[in-house]
């Protein structure tokens, strides 16, 4: 039998980590074949909760699951991860700058990914979902030298879900005849969410849709915004759908993406479609190998252009602060 994978889950007993756990132990993070043992990080503060959350593990008597250690320390959270996914981050309080936030986060992802480069597994890999998601991918990155960069990636797959939705509901179709939708740049506002080289059953998805005011007025901005849709409607933010995006993420970068589609993620730019060398940017992505790839070739048209720039210049101002702040 396989030997298990050790997944590292930080901020374990927030909402997204009560959403995630129970489906990473259920074998669906990685494969119903693969044994795994959960190593939680919390802060000190909330290391109680996520022993709750173990005891409920427990209770679930999963299979697969071959055993829970919780931590208050980055550096044993890691130790032997084959797997990391970064949910707890610092959540923008009010008033506070963009500035504030990033060095807020940099002491968080800066020890992680120093925690990663002293103790993780070879074959590490990380997701980062803690907001803001791509530059606390960066900085974390920047503290692994001795980690591949391509293995620090940042969750744009929760817009490209909420982007197939819109499009499948608009054109009254299911999910299943859509292919090659793209997120662009930034999980933020500014990303963009490309139909211009997407397919509905084969067919071209802008000209299916043939409706540009829709398109703009309707489509980019509510999966832009529609975590501030689900606050509104909620009273706290989208959490189980987060997971879902999560595994879904890490499940085709270890098994694959299916043949004749893409995904959406972040990860480090090639400085193909003009994106930046090293920024971590949203991109169309196959996985193949245990690896992912970007798509090339794709046609970019003046209105994709000047919105992926414009998401893309977000990035470049983000890693341009946390460099001022000497986080990376
Ligand atoms: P959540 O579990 O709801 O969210 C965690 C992070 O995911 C937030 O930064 C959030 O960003 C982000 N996120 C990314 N995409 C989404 C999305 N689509 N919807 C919602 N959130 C998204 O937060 P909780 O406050 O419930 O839990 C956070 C936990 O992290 C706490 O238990 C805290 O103790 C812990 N923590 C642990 C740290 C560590 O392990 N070292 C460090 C810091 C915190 P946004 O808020 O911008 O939506």
């Amino acid at each position: 039998s396989k030997a298990p994978v050790n997944v590292t889950v930080t901020g374990a007993a927030g909402q997204i980590g009560y959403a995630l756990l129970f489906r990473i132990a259920s074998g669906q993070l990685l494969g119903a074949d693969t044994p795994v043992k959960l190593r939680l990080l919390e802060i000190p503060q909330a290391v109680k909760a996520a022993e709750g959350t173990a005891m409920e593990l427990d209770d679930c008597a999963f299979p697969l699951l071959q055993g829970i250690d919780i931590f208050d320390d980055a550096g044993k959270a890691f130790e032997g991860a084959n797997v990391g996914l970064l949910v707890g981050a610092r959540p923008r309080g009010k008033g506070m700058e963009r500035g504030d936030l990033l060095q807020a986060n940099g002491g968080i992802f800066k020890p992680q990914g120093e925690a990663i480069n002293a103790g993780a597994a070879d074959d590490i890999r990380v997701l980062v979902v803690g907001n803001p998601a791509n530059t606390n991918a960066l900085i974390a990155q920047s503290h692994a030298p001795d980690v591949p960069a391509e293995r620090f990636t940042a969750m744009t797959r929760l817009d490209h879900n909420r982007a197939l939705t819109q499009l499948a509901k608009k054109l009254d179709v299911s999910i299943n005849d859509i292919k090659k939708l793209t997120i662009w740049g930034n999980h933020s506002a500014t990303q963009y969410p490309d139909l211009f080289n997407a397919e509905v059953d084969g067919a071209n998805a802008a000209k299916a849709v043939g409706d540009q005011a829709w398109l703009e007025n309707d489509f980019i901005p509510t999966v832009a915004k529609r975590g501030a849709a689900i606050i509104e409607a909620r009273g706290a933010s989208s959490a189980a759908s987060a997971a879902n995006a999560a595994i879904d993420h890490v499940y085709d970068w270890v098994n694959g993406t299916p043949e004749g589609d893409w995904t959406s993620a972040a990860i480090p730019s090639d400085g193909s479609y003009g994106v930046p060398e090293g920024l971590i940017s949203s991109f169309p992505v196959v996985s193949k190998n245990g690896e992912w790839e970007i798509v090339q070739g794709l046609e970019i048209d003046e209105f994709s252009r000047a919105r992926i720039d414009a998401s893309v210049q977000e990035l470049v101002e983000e890693r341009d602060t946390v460099k001022q702040l000497g986080l990376v």
